[in-house]
């Protein structure tokens, strides 16, 4: 069975205190070093489930003797979001006393890791890397947190900056699998992508407002760009954020699936020994972020929606359609058209909508104008 640690968070008011949980398979500081966690937006469960079933999986194979490198597993990553409960709906997107977006405001490592790098790089790319990894340790002991939630995600960030591999389990509203990912990780997590069945993989280097994913791989990247001549490899830290479908997609034969699609990723990498079997086929090629349609809402009213997921559309086709109900009667209704021809991968659940609201996703080839000031929204 793992190691089980409790790691406390700061007590957010007299009386309260909170603390993560986290699963440590393997010795700690083998090699290769994989971390997972779900429900960093609290409300978004499934991965919550897939890690139930991967932590029985592993639990099997450490008994087998087949952990070879490290695993750590953070099952339900935010106990602050968990317990926003409110009116009866739980609401774990962002933090209810004002401090954010949970999936935002990692802090970026990129300019101190290049400063402190700089000239230190040699031709070994396995020192290179463990330098990195050190470096990058020692960086983020320097940071402070002042709050729970900035605690957190400080928390959260030590535990996966010196991991090879490092994913993040969310869920869209209703969707397809698919996933967000740097585009110098394209097409190294090919096999990933093929092995979960993703529909859509969305390539973009700085999505805005500094997600996990991008706050644990970036500095590795600057320091690419910033090093031609040294010898370093993205692949060195794999991470990317899991869309596992809808809200209301946690169902056990899924996430069984799920589960052992990430357990064969964990084998193909030499995380864990044994035989990850044939790769199936690849459902869908990279896509840059900035050629998803993100199809909004341009008034407040009801929103139908008129394509289903994994739905083909063309450009002018009509994806959605809102209606004020107050407005005249015989108004008609407003039509939202499709800006690209591509696969529609996520939309949001028929609801009353705000204008600016995004209600579908669509992903296309050509890069389209994007008016939001981040690709990930809000
Ligand atoms: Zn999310």
């Amino acid at each position: 069975m793992p190691t089980t640690l409790h790691l406390p968070l700061a007590s957010p008011a007299p009386g309260t205190e909170r603390h993560l949980t986290l699963h440590r398979f393997g010795k700690a500081g083998a090699r290769p070093k994989a971390y997972f966690q779900a429900a960093l937006h609290a409300d978004e469960l499934p991965g919550v489930l897939v890690l139930q079933h991967l932590i029985a999986a592993l639990a099997t194979a450490e008994r087998e003797g087949r952990v070879t490198g490290e695993i750590l597993i953070v099952p339900a990553a935010n106990p602050i979001g968990l317990s926003q409960t409110v009116h009866g709906q739980l609401l774990g997107r962002y933090g209810l006393d004002a401090s954010g977006n949970f999936n935002r405001g990692f802090p970026d490592l990129s300019d101190k890791l290049v400063e402190a790098l700089r000239n230190r790089l040699g031709r070994d790319a396995a020192a290179n890397a463990a330098l990195v990894r050190t470096t990058l340790l020692g960086l983020l002991a320097e940071k402070k947190a002042l709050g729970e939630a900035q605690q957190l995600r400080l928390t959260l960030m030590r535990l996966a900056i010196d991991a090879d591999i490092a994913l993040d389990l969310h869920c869209d509203d209703e969707a397809q699998m698919h996933i967000y990912a740097g585009p110098k990780l394209w097409p190294e997590i090919s096999d990933l992508a093929a092995l979960l069945g993703a529909a859509a993989v969305l390539l973009e280097e700085d999505s805005g407002g500094e997600p996990f994913d991008e706050a644990l791989a970036r500095p590795w990247w600057r320091l690419i760009d910033a090093n031609q001549g040294a010898v370093l490899s993205a692949a060195s830290m794999i991470t990317g954020t899991l869309e596992l479908r809808g809200r209301a997609d946690i169902d056990d034969a899924q996430a069984q699936k799920d589960a052992q699609a990430l357990l064969k990723f964990l084998i193909r990498r030499g995380v864990v020994a044994g035989d990850a079997g044939a790769l199936p086929p690849l459902a869908c090629a990279g896509t840059a972020l900035d050629a998803v349609d993100f199809v909004k809402a341009p008034h407040a009213g009801l929103l139908v929606q008129k394509r289903s997921l994994g739905e083909r559309v063309r450009t002018g086709d009509v994806v959605a359609e809102i209606f004020d109900p107050i407005a005249a009667p015989g108004t008609a209704r407003t039509q939202l058209l499709a800006r690209t021809d591509g696969v529609v991968f996520a939309r949001s659940v028929p609801c009353l909508v705000r204008a600016g609201d995004r209600v579908m996703k669509i992903a296309g080839k050509e890069k389209l104008e994007q008016t939001d000031a981040t690709l990930l929204g809000d």
